[in-house]
């Protein structure tokens, strides 16, 4: 036998009322999949969309509406693990050659780089650092490593994220400005003494084929 109470009464007068009346005018109350649907989606994507479907489906939602919506978390679900693999897999060094870099950084100071890209076997080096790249910082004559990319994952794994952006975006004008600021080629290392060449940051023989770029 059934037992009606109050909650019960309210929930089908709701139910009904949502069939008849809501925002978009006629439509039939959301559907217990849709709701499913939107709560597995909203739990994907995170906290701020699980408390705008709840609230959404406090408010009454229609089939239409929660259709529109389903798209839209979709689409912001895509959009954030786009956002969230640019940020795991970080950047390619690949495409730069072997120089010295110099980066400006975010404080205003300015940090040098030693990149080496194995790029060929060398005389002296393991074949087993073929397509390895490594990141030395230099700190006076030092250099200590700061990262290096293992080329079986094919991004930079290190603490200078940003500066290797930077160095990406345009490795050329890095490597001039680490020129005109050691006093060394940029390219090979060598001490720039040529007046041209130090304003240009880089000496005259890898000017010929500005180190590659
Ligand atoms: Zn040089």
């Amino acid at each position: 036998m059934n037992h009606f109470n109050a909650d019960m009464l309210r929930q089908g007068v709701q139910n009904v009322r949502s069939n008849f009346y809501n925002e978009e005018g006629y439509d039939n109350s959301v559907t217990p999949n849709q709701v499913r649907y939107l709560r597995i989606l909203a739990n994907q994507i995170g906290k701020d969309y699980l408390n705008r479907v709840e609230a959404e489906l406090q408010k009454g939602l229609g089939v239409r509406k929660a259709s529109a919506l389903i798209d839209e978390l979709i689409r912001v679900k895509n959009e954030r693990t786009v956002e969230f693999q640019k940020i795991s897999v970080g950047i390619s060094l690949s495409s730069l050659k072997s120089g010295y870099y110099a980066v400006i950084t975010d404080s205003n100071s300015i940090r040098f780089f030693r990149i080496t890209n194995v790029d060929k076997v060398e005389e002296g080096i393991d074949k087993k650092w073929l397509n390895w790249i490594f990141v030395r910082e230099q700190a006076g004559d030092n250099f200590f490593k700061v990262g290096s990319q293992n080329p079986a994952l094919g991004y930079y794994r290190g603490n200078y994220q940003r500066e290797m952006e930077t160095i990406i975006k345009n490795p050329l004008e890095s490597l001039k400005l680490y020129g005109k600021t050691i006093g060394k080629c940029g390219v090979c290392g060598r001490t720039l003494t040529n007046a041209v060449s130090r304003e240009l940051g880089i000496g005259p023989e890898c000017l010929k084929n500005v180190g590659g770029y």
